[in-house]
């Protein structure tokens, strides 16, 4: 399939065959919310299966092969912690991960690199941490032949200022960024900037973006719209004068400029499926 449009939804809670339906050209595949590891995986299979029969091109959200080495949230990371097993424990997963789906056609694939860090490494300690992470990390995508895209966020005090991010990670060729709309959100709250002058100067210097909402002015865990409804589905009737984090139509304007794959990544708690399917219908056509 010819992709129409750089648009497209992770399919954690929507057929593919209903995206292809809303007129989407593209999807993210990550690990389900099914109860147990092999159900997710079975899952995960299924939708790679579709993705190849629908010809829609995909990317794929890191990780999906789990290992009880890794006794943490699978989706934590440790790339640049300060301790160097949890840092050996986070490539491990990444080159498990990457060996085991060599043979799929994914177009890039989303990690999560920063890890949540509240202190303030001493000296110049951190910057060689980061540098030689950011070295291995594009060693291995070179070697795998494919391109990682590091999520932003502002979760580690060491390494969350989006020019740092812009200045150190382009010059690698087979990495990238990608700008989360709810994340970069929190980020703005947590590190005190401008959310939409920061969305504008990561929009330029992104290679692809993930888009939802959430409402109120607190990040992550003092989010109460957060907590119950999680990603909130973007849709253009979304005005911060209304109390969401964004007006959703400037940020889409922002981003669709790019033409650069943009994914959904909504839950459906909020409104149901049927508010992820008005939200995705009323912004199709930026893009
Ligand atoms: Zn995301």
């Amino acid at each position: 399939m010819e992709s129409m449009t750089n648009l497209g939804i992770n399919v954690v809670n929507l057929e593919i065959e209903k995206a292809v339906q809303l007129g989407l050209g593209r999807v993210e595949l990550c690990l389900g919310k099914e109860k147990l590891y092999h159900d997710k995986l079975k899952k995960f299979y299924k939708m790679v299966n579709e993705a190849e029969k629908f010809n829609i091109p995909y990317s794929v959200h890191l990780p999906v092969y789990i290992e009880e080495w890794y006794p943490y949230d699978y989706f934590s990371a440790f790339f640049i912690d300060k301790n160097r097993e949890k840092r050996e424990l986070s490539f491990k997963l990444l080159e498990l991960n990457l060996e085991k789906l060599k043979d799929s056609n994914a177009e890039y694939f989303v990690l999560h690199f920063p890890g949540i860090c509240k202190e303030i490494y001493s000296g110049n300690e951190f910057e060689k941490i980061l540098s030689t992470s950011l070295d291995r990390l594009n060693d291995i995508a070179k070697n795998y032949g494919v391109k990682i895209y590091l999520e932003y966020f502002g979760s580690n005090k060491n390494f969350c200022d989006y020019r740092e991010w812009i200045s150190v990670i382009r010059k690698y060729e087979n990495l990238g960024i990608l700008t989360d709309t709810g994340h970069l959100y929190f980020a703005s709250i947590i590190c005190e900037f401008d959310f939409m002058e920061a969305l504008k100067v990561l929009t330029e210097n992104s290679d692809a973006f993930h888009i939802w909402s959430t409402k109120g002015d607190k990040a992550y865990c003092q989010c109460e719209s957060y907590k119950t409804f999680h990603h909130i589905a973007p849709h253009i009737g979304q005005n911060r004068n209304d109390g969401w984090a964004f007006d959703t139509e400037a940020v889409i304007k922002v981003i669709a400029k790019q033409k650069k794959p943009v994914i959904i990544e909504p839950s459906i708690v909020y409104g149901g499926s049927e508010y992820v399917i008005e939200g995705v219908q009323s912004i199709v056509k930026y893009f």
